[in-house]
């Protein structure tokens, strides 16, 4: 790229002139711009910077330039968010990329990066923040409707750059200010910059002009403008190269220029790419963000939480031992996380009341729930078994417990929200009908199987669980029975020992129970695996009215008891396969509710990458 931009710049000596001919026939059009925009800036869940681009239109190329940018022709974009800077090394690296930069500095623009690389960095952000990627990762072909981070398109990023102005630069017609606005061949020194530290545009981004150039989606083709469509234009289908724009730290004030244009053809292989070669990423701007300025009524529906959240303060007096990995301290990293990130003011938080008898009968015998009355108000230490330690107030959080999420079933039913979160504990997946187990005393999801279908006359049930032990009380409680389908992948051989392939249901619920046994060590692939090849087609011919999640999230690559390898991201992941399901079966209904989980920090990023994903739109 490096020898190409120096190499048509060179052969453009005409093109000054021609710039300099328009100012003189165009009144009006050299006027610098000075006055800046209040720009509106979102920080996403990895903390990045992005602006919020307006929905509109503009002119693309130049009416006079060289031939690749003929004819300067009138583009219609949708609103999208940009990020404010170049992609930095110190980013790229949190991803767990290999960082192929040149001049090494985390607060440098990446560079020397080839196109793919660039995109699969798209990818890992957006699965980091529980988005849907845009690329498939073997044809690279951009899927335009996802929700996660791509390359802008060459009409989104000129529209960008140029700002709301028709000058060469984003600050005018003149290159005399572009130092105050770039690092490019006149004041860089021969290397990148660390990024921002330039003046911004007129919509607050930085390095537009200059630095590193920048990666779009598109294919290069010089003649595409006389062919290419009004509205949100992607390039040609095909061409070895892709475009590149805004100039780099070695090149001249013409390449930096808002309509010039680049191309390169490193797309797949680094030791192609040069050093002057960075990107900044793209994603649609969520339907909340374009429909803001609409009407009223249109605003008010908007910020209607979308997703409902369960959490009572009495989740925390149920106390184990000192140490123990099922603690109150598993809720408070968990709600600390969402009010960090911002999550828990956008949430509808439903009210707890503790579950009434008759909703417990259903799964648990009299006789038990009498015993986890008595055992408690008794102050004795375990429920059991060594297995379950318990406290006074656990018996009242137990009934809280499963009472909230009966309360998110309502709430998901009678339509105030599309689905919901329940951070809850003790868990539930072990509790048998008449016998504590494993950290569980009463079967929150089954509970509220049971109830879905009496309370609100939903027949058919899907309970999928990815904790990582087997739910083994959740099978038993529903093994001959056709109206639940429960499908579980875990760690096997493992706690509680049952959940092999052949259990699969009895009398008419043979084949409704899915057990999906993985060896330790399973990550993101096999549990993906597992839920595309084995979830979803079962559960697309159960088609369920109703769909509930245990879950854990003890398979996470950093939990202190599991030894699987899900990533954070792969939780989001695992969501978006469910959610689809329940928005292909039942209108998206879905209430999702804790089991284990037991690395803090893991945890609560799972569950933040879990909620993000049942927020979406
Ligand atoms: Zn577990």
């Amino acid at each position: 790229m490096k020898k190409r931009m120096a190499m048509r710049c060179l052969c453009r000596p005409a093109v000054a002139l021609c710039c300099l001919l328009s100012l003189l026939i165009v009144p009006g059009c050299g006027q610098d711009a000075e006055n800046t925009v209040t720009p509106e800036v979102v920080t996403t869940a990895s903390g990045i910077e992005m602006v919020v681009i307006p929905a509109g239109s503009f002119e693309m190329g130049s009416k006079n330039g060289p031939a690749d940018e003929t004819p300067a022709h009138t583009v219609q974009l949708s609103s999208f968010w940009m990020d404010r800077y170049e992609v930095t090394q110190d980013e790229f690296k949190k991803h767990q990329l290999p960082d192929p930069s040149h001049f090494k500095d985390p607060r440098h623009p990446l560079d020397q990066i080839n196109w793919t690389d660039a995109a699969l960095y798209c990818n890992e952000r957006s699965l980091a923040e529980g988005l849907e990627p845009c690329y498939d990762e073997e044809t690279w072909e951009c899927n335009y409707d996802a929700t996660g981070y791509r390359l802008p398109t060459e009409a989104e990023w000129e529209y960008a750059c140029r700002a709301g102005t028709d000058t060469t630069y984003s600050f005018g017609r003149s290159a005399s200010k572009l130092p105050a606005h770039a690092w490019f061949a006149d004041n860089a020194a021969q290397t990148t910059r660390p990024v921002g530290q330039k003046k911004p545009n007129l919509w607050g981004l930085y390095d537009m002009h200059g630095n590193v150039s920048e990666w779009c989606n598109d294919r290069y083709a010089e003649d595409y403008y006389a062919t290419s469509p009004a509205r949100d234009p992607r390039g040609p289908a095909q061409g070895p190269e892709r475009v590149l724009r805004g100039g780099a730290w070695n090149s001249s004030a013409e390449s930096c220029r808002c309509s010039y244009r680049a191309s390169d053809p490193s797309v797949n292989d680094t030791c192609l790419a040069s050093d002057a070669i960075g990107f900044r990423c793209v994603r649609n701007a969520p339907a909340r963000a374009s429909q803001k300025k609409d009407t009223t009524a249109m605003e008010s529906e908007t910020t209607t939480p979308k997703t409902g959240f369960v959490y009572h303060d009495i989740f925390l007096d149920h106390k184990t031992t000192e140490g123990h990995p099922e603690s109150p301290q598993r809720l408070t990293a968990i709600v600390r996380r969402l009010e960090e990130t911002g999550l828990h003011g956008e949430l509808l938080h439903l009210p707890v009341t503790p579950v009434a008898a008759k909703w417990l009968h259903t799964i648990h015998t009299p006789a038990y729930v009498q015993r986890v009355k008595r055992s408690c108000d008794e102050g004795d230490a375990y429920l059991d078994s060594l297995d379950v330690p318990i406290s006074r107030k656990s018996y009242e959080a137990a009934l809280m417990a499963a009472g909230g999420v009966l309360s998110a079933v309502d709430a998901v039913v009678h339509g105030e929200i599309r689905n919901a979160f329940c951070a809850v504990r003790p868990p539930g997946h072990h509790a048998l009908s008449d016998q504590a187990m494993g950290f569980c005393i009463f079967n929150n999801v089954a509970i509220a199987a049971r109830y879905a279908q009496q309370e609100h006359g939903l027949s058919k049930v899907l309970i999928v669980d990815w904790d990582v032990h087997h739910g083994n009380a959740t099978q038993a409680a529903f093994y001959d029975d056709p109206t639940v389908l429960y499908f579980s992948v875990h760690q096997w051989p493992f706690y509680p020992g049952s959940g092999a392939e052949g259990e699969t249901g009895s009398g008419d619920g043979r084949g409704l129970t899915i057990n999906v046994p993985l060896p330790a060590g399973s990550g993101d692939r096999e549990y993906l695996d597992a839920f595309e090849n084995k979830l979803r087609p079962a559960a697309l011919d159960f088609q369920p009215d109703f769909v509930l999640v245990s879950a854990g999230f003890d398979a996470h690559e950093r939990d202190t008891l599991g030894s699987m390898r899900v990533t954070t991201a792969g939780f989001g992941r695992l969501t978006q396969i469910v959610k689809q399901i329940a928005e292909q079966c039942c209108d998206g209904r879905l209430v999702s509710v804790l089991e284990g989980g037991y690395g803090l920090e893991a945890q609560a990023a799972a569950v933040e990458a879990h909620l993000r994903v049942l927020m979406e739109s």
